[in-house]
């Protein structure tokens, strides 16, 4: 029999998440949400509390910079005798679906837990690590000129001396002000196509790099999304992540491996809000008299009581597929199939059980009493950044039908 209980350890430190987003982040979600572009000095605490608990060797509070286990040399030994590992991915995972429960917006403002330190964590070599395992990384892929067609990257990388010097225009940063590096993707040589696609960690500091402006958004409003430019922004020779040498075989595998780490994460981010939306509708249907049961046929309850069944099977196949996804990211297993499944699961139902809650809580859900309305807003993001419900989806037909990206686009 499949046990899907989580085991002890993790169970630990996703309560602790969980707190942190039932204490700290619940209280102040409205707040940052009508004061957007304001930052949310709370958060101050929170990277106190998150740089003492990496220093200890606890896992990490919010959970994006995933990818690498925390686990001691003995225990992962242990564990991969059993074929069996939960490291940094299953932990980061749990960690941000228990505070994006919270606030999702907040949860993608936590100091130091970047999705760029989930790319440093999937692809930086060990001295890298060490340099970098303490930064704040933001993720700049998107361009001007390009969104869903990574592929399509014309910030350039041009090697000077001892110097990476790079130009061009990266927008929609997700914490792009307030993060201390920011990992850019540049092509190191047009004519070469994708696999010339590298990535590189740029110091907030680095000369030539500034903060054009941030953007006025939907949803997720405590978190800053900026527009950055890069003129002759000139960082170390060994900011390059991975091998700087340009393989043609191998495309741009390198770079998009992020992408296997970063994915679930965000799914589970669309599934905290899911699961916030779904128990707040819960307590709003029982209060309105309306029976949620297990043991009767949903075609024999209320209506609104059988949505919130279909809702909830969907969140539970959405739940069970990222968990699946970062399994097999700890267990080093090839998950992009899986990672894009589980993305584009988690990134619809995200959106669709929070409008459908608004739906069915009607005024009040249209309302700014609950918390309701805001979830509906923020979880759109979640099917859009790190790929669109349609890229993933692509992405996940050409993995199952055996078909190249020239083939299938
Ligand atoms: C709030 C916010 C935060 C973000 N944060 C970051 C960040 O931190 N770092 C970063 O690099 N980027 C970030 N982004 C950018 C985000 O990743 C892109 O918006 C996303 O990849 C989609 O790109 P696009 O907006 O250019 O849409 P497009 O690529 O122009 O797509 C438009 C529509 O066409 C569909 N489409 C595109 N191609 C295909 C196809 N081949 N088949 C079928 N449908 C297709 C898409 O699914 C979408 O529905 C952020 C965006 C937002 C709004």
């Amino acid at each position: 029999m499949i046990n899907l209980e989580l085991p002890k350890k993790l169970r630990a430190s996703a309560n602790q998440a969980h707190q942190v987003a039932q204490e700290i982040f619940r209280p102040i979600s409205r707040k940052y949400d009508l004061a957007e572009h304001d930052y949310p000095v709370e958060l101050d605490t929170m990277a106190a509390m998150v740089e003492g608990l990496a220093d200890s060797g606890t896992q990490k509070i919010g959970g994006a910079a995933g990818g690498r286990s925390d686990d001691s040399a003995a225990d992962r030994h242990a564990t991969e005798l059993l074929g069996n590992t939960n490291g940094g991915n299953m932990s980061a995972l749990l960690n941000a679906l228990e505070t994006s429960w919270g606030d999702v917006g907040l949860m993608l403002s936590i100091p130091y837990q970047g999705l760029g330190n989930a790319a440093i964590a999937a692809v930086a070599a060990d001295e890298q690590l060490k340099r970098f395992g303490k930064v704040w990384a933001s993720m700049a892929i998107t361009e001007p000129s390009f969104g869903s067609d990574s592929a399509a990257v014309s910030t350039t990388a041009v090697l000077d001396g001892d110097e990476w010097v790079l130009n061009g225009e990266k927008i929609f940063v997700t914490a792009g002000q307030r993060s201390t590096h920011i990992v850019v993707w540049a092509t190191v040589d047009k004519s070469l196509g994708r696999a010339a696609i590298k990535s590189f960690v740029v110091p907030r500091d680095a000369p030539g790099l500034s903060v054009a402006r941030l953007e006025h958004k939907l949803g997720i409003k405590a978190s800053d999304t900026a527009v950055l430019l890069l003129q002759d922004c000139r960082i170390p020779k060994d900011n390059i992540l991975g091998s700087p040498e340009v393989n043609v075989e191998k495309g741009f595998a390198g770079v998009m491996q992020t992408f296997d780490n970063t994915r679930p994460l965000v799914a589970a981010m669309a599934i905290g809000v899911a699961r916030a939306a779904l128990e707040e509708l819960r307590s709003i249907l029982t209060a309105a008299g309306v029976d949620i049961s297990y043991d009767v046929p949903v075609n024999n309850q209320h209506a609104a009581a059988a949505e919130f069944l279909r809702m909830e099977a969907d969140y539970e196949s959405a739940y069970l597929l990222a968990l699946r996804a970062a399994w097999m990211a700890d267990n080093k297993k090839p998950n992009s199939l899986e990672a894009s499944m589980s993305k584009a699961k988690a990134g619809r139902t995200g959106t669709d059980v929070t409008l459908k809650a608004v739906e069915l809580a009607g005024a009040i859900g249209y309302s700014q009493r609950t918390l309701l309305e805001k979830w509906g807003r923020d979880s759109k993001i979640l099917d859009i950044f790190e790929g669109t419900q349609q890229i993933q989806q692509l992405i996940v037909a050409r993995r199952i039908l055996g078909k190249t990206s020239a083939e299938l686009k």
